[in-house]
């Protein structure tokens, strides 16, 4: 029996009568996006559409790349002990929701966690795929972890400045895509589009029906039940005024496959995951949190992240490999809610 996830609220917006799917991809953050809406086609064109997709990527990779320099975020990672910053509102939106998981999570989720990411070879440069890459000693870790302290940065919100304590690497590659994916999905409503899914990466967020009155529907690809053997049930989930994300080594998702390469660090050790959970997927009204906390909990591990989920009333599903190879799945009290 496949299982299906439906949201517990209806949006307001009627479905278009006669109404076209369209579509739209393009590259963006080292990964691709695809837009699509339900419209008529004289209403909104595509090329304005492409336009407003476009900007809003723009606008928050020049914020909060980390790979582009002379970001936002580049800048402030680069500046001298001491410095403060006037950080734009997309990037203090994020920084404050990623400073609150990290307190949440007891630091397992670190938006601070730059300098680990890079030694590890998950940044810019160099990377874990370059030929001679060796993994860091145990000295160069704890060189690194000394400078990914959250709590140091000093955040005085109504200025919405930032005070950079010295050595200290922002990284928001587990929260901007979700983020993107929020600015894209409002950017489009805005412009008179209540019928989209848009999809940064993997994360997605849906609103409004497609043509014939049906939701976004998306499947989590279902993890093979044991190495070799075909895939078990699948989730689908009706993506309609909801996001979903997921992390893991394991690649849940969607409709571009592939396999990922595990590149979560737990801050708390300096040291990247290992704790057997192949994938963690989140659903949330906003995909900035989806994303997140789809990090959170994988760092987190499979029993600390179903108490920190349930306390915090988060719909996840864990996806534990177990030492037999086998794939059992978890689902938190508020994702069975969504079960039907
Ligand atoms: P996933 O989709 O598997 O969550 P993301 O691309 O969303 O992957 O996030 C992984 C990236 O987040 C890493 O490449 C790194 O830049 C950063 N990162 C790694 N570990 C952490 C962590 N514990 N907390 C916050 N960000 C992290
Ligand atoms: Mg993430």
């Amino acid at each position: 029996m496949n299982r299906v996830l439906v949201p517990l609220a209806m949006e307001a917006a009627a479905p278009l009568l006669g109404a076209q799917v369209h579509s739209l991809e393009g590259q963006t953050m080292g990964t691709t996006w695809q837009v699509r809406w339900a419209g008529h086609t004289m209403a909104v064109t595509a090329a304005r559409v492409r336009a407003a997709v476009q900007d809003a990527l723009d606008l928050v990779v020049g914020q909060m790349s980390t790979w582009l320099p002379g970001s936002d975020l580049d800048r402030f990672n680069r500046a001298p002990a001491g410095s403060v910053h006037t950080v734009p509102e997309a990037m203090a939106e994020v920084l404050q929701a990623a400073c609150a998981l990290a307190e949440w999570s007891g630091g397992a989720f670190n938006p601070a966690a730059g300098a680990l990411v890079n030694l590890w070879g998950f940044g810019p440069s160099p990377r874990y795929t370059d030929a001679g890459f060796e993994p860091p000693s145990d000295a160069a870790v704890r060189r690194a972890w000394a400078h990914t302290d959250w709590r140091a940065l000093r955040w005085d919100a109504m200025h919405r400045q930032l005070r950079q304590p010295g050595g200290v690497l922002l990284d928001f590659s587990a929260i901007a895509k979700g983020y993107a994916v929020d600015l894209v999905s409002r950017r489009l409503s805005a412009m008179g589009l209540p019928h989209t899914l848009v999809e940064v990466g993997g994360e997605l967020r849906g609103h409004g029906v497609r043509s014939g009155g049906q939701p976004w529907w998306v499947d989590l690809e279902a993890p093979p039940l044991a190495p070799g053997q075909p895939a078990g049930p699948a989730t689908r989930v009706a993506l309609h005024g909801l996001s979903v994300a997921t992390s893991g080594d394991y690649r849940r998702v969607f409709e571009h496959g592939g396999v990922r390469r595990p590149h979560t660090i737990d801050p708390r050790t300096g040291q990247p995951l290992a704790n057997g959970l192949a994938s963690v997927s989140v659903l949330h009204t906003e995909c900035l949190w989806a994303d997140a906390w789809s990090t959170a909990l994988c760092v987190l591990g499979q029993e600390e992240g179903m108490t920190l989920a349930t306390a915090h009333g988060i719909a996840a599903l864990f996806v534990q490999r177990e030492r037999d190879g086998q794939l059992t799945e978890t689902l938190t009290s508020a994702m069975q809610e969504l079960a039907e």
